[in-house]
């Protein structure tokens, strides 16, 4: 299977129900990429709701008073995108009969419509085979593909544009397009993408080189030291050794997992960065563990660096644990979390376990 049918097979099985997507209705769609515009989709959905009770068609949109309409709009902000689906929806009803365009450059004319806008309705509404790039794209695209280019260069954007275009596969925009924006927002997110349930997984060369977190690029305005750093959870019959870091220490008094840096400003690949792992566990426990599975990558950020926590899990037997400091620590269950105070990535990692 290609990266195509992998993508598409998963979005046909885990794609949200977004009222927008029953029916593909065109005025659904523009509605629901103008709203969606800046803003969230949950922020969306009671608004999209309530509009297309108000206002279920574009004629209704085109008779409706400006004050009902913005009324509709209150609390999305940007107003002049609800001022401009009222004014498109007009010259709608005047130029096209009420029926919305199904040409890309109809389309791609209306007022507030811009390129993104323009293929996403073309696509979704129409199945034309339009491109869409937008953040979530450019990550996902930038990752698959380990696209050194910064997308802050609107060059390098083009570059972008003419992949996705070349990667919707026939008769498929319509799912294609939206699965790969639902990758984005799902999956291949901007912070802890989850990796290790990615129907692209095997074709993704940042996840083959275990550098993730460094796409996209972009053109940094200040240089950021890049650290490595691995954490681990060790689990023994439903419970997980925890540390408490000494005073005078940064960080001090609060708890963690245990965790070591890997590296500053060079790059190791998935397969290092678990051996050396490893190897930080033979040494600050005297122990071999055969098997780490990986939890996920954390972002940690502070002035001038951008770290990236690899958390990875581990099975203890019933030996004792000699750890080379002497910290207080602690067996904690999963309940006992929210007792210990943990810094914000602790406390990540402390979610992630609950999930376990
Ligand atoms: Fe994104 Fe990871 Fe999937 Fe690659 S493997 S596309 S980085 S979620």
């Amino acid at each position: 299977m290609n990266l195509q049918t992998n993508l598409l097979n998963w979005f046909q099985k885990n794609q949200r129900p977004l009222p927008w997507r029953k029916a593909y209705r065109p005025y659904e769609v523009w509605v629901s990429e103008i709203m969606l515009q800046q803003t969230q989709v949950e922020t969306v959905l009671p608004y999209f709701k309530r509009w297309m009770e108000a206002l279920p068609t574009i004629e209704s949109l085109a008779q409706a008073d400006e004050k009902k309409v913005l009324k509709l709009w209150e609390g999305l902000g940007y107003y002049s995108r609800a001022r401009n689906l009222h004014e498109s929806a007009k010259f709608i009803v005047d130029k096209f009969d009420g029926q919305f365009p199904d040409d890309f450059e109809d389309i791609f004319s209306l007022k507030g419509i811009g390129r993104y806008s323009a293929g996403a309705i073309a696509s979704i509404a129409f199945n034309q085979e339009q491109p869409i790039v937008d953040g979530n794209v450019f990550r996902v695209l930038s990752r698959i593909y380990a696209i050194k280019k910064s997308i802050d260069d609107p060059k390098n954007r083009e570059i972008f544009w003419r992949l996705q275009k070349s990667l919707i596969p026939k008769g498929e925009a319509r799912h294609f397009n939206q699965a790969l924006m639902e990758l984005g927002a799902l999956i291949c997110t901007k912070e802890n993408p989850k990796c290790l349930i990615c129907p692209v997984q095997k074709f993704c060369k940042a996840f083959k080189e275990g550098n993730v977190e460094n796409y996209p690029v972009r053109s940094a305005r200040k240089k950021m030291v890049k650290i490595q750093a691995t954490a681990l959870v060790l689990g023994k019959n439903g419970k997980y050794f925890i540390h408490k870091r000494p005073l005078g220490k940064i960080m001090g008094g609060l708890w963690e997992f245990p965790e070591w840096k890997l590296s500053r400003d060079r790059k190791f690949s998935a397969s290092q960065i678990q051996q050396k792992t490893l190897k930080h566990i033979q040494d600050d426990f005297d122990m071999k563990i055969e098997d780490l599975k990986n939890l996920g990558t954390i972002k940690r950020n502070y002035t001038h660096h951008n770290e990236s926590l690899h958390v990875f899990y581990a099975k203890f037997d019933d030996r004792d644990l000699h750890h080379k400091n002497d910290w207080p620590s602690a067996w904690a269950n999963k309940s006992d979390f929210k007792k210990y105070p943990f810094s914000s990535a602790h406390s990540k990692i402390a979610a992630l376990v609950s999930t376990l």
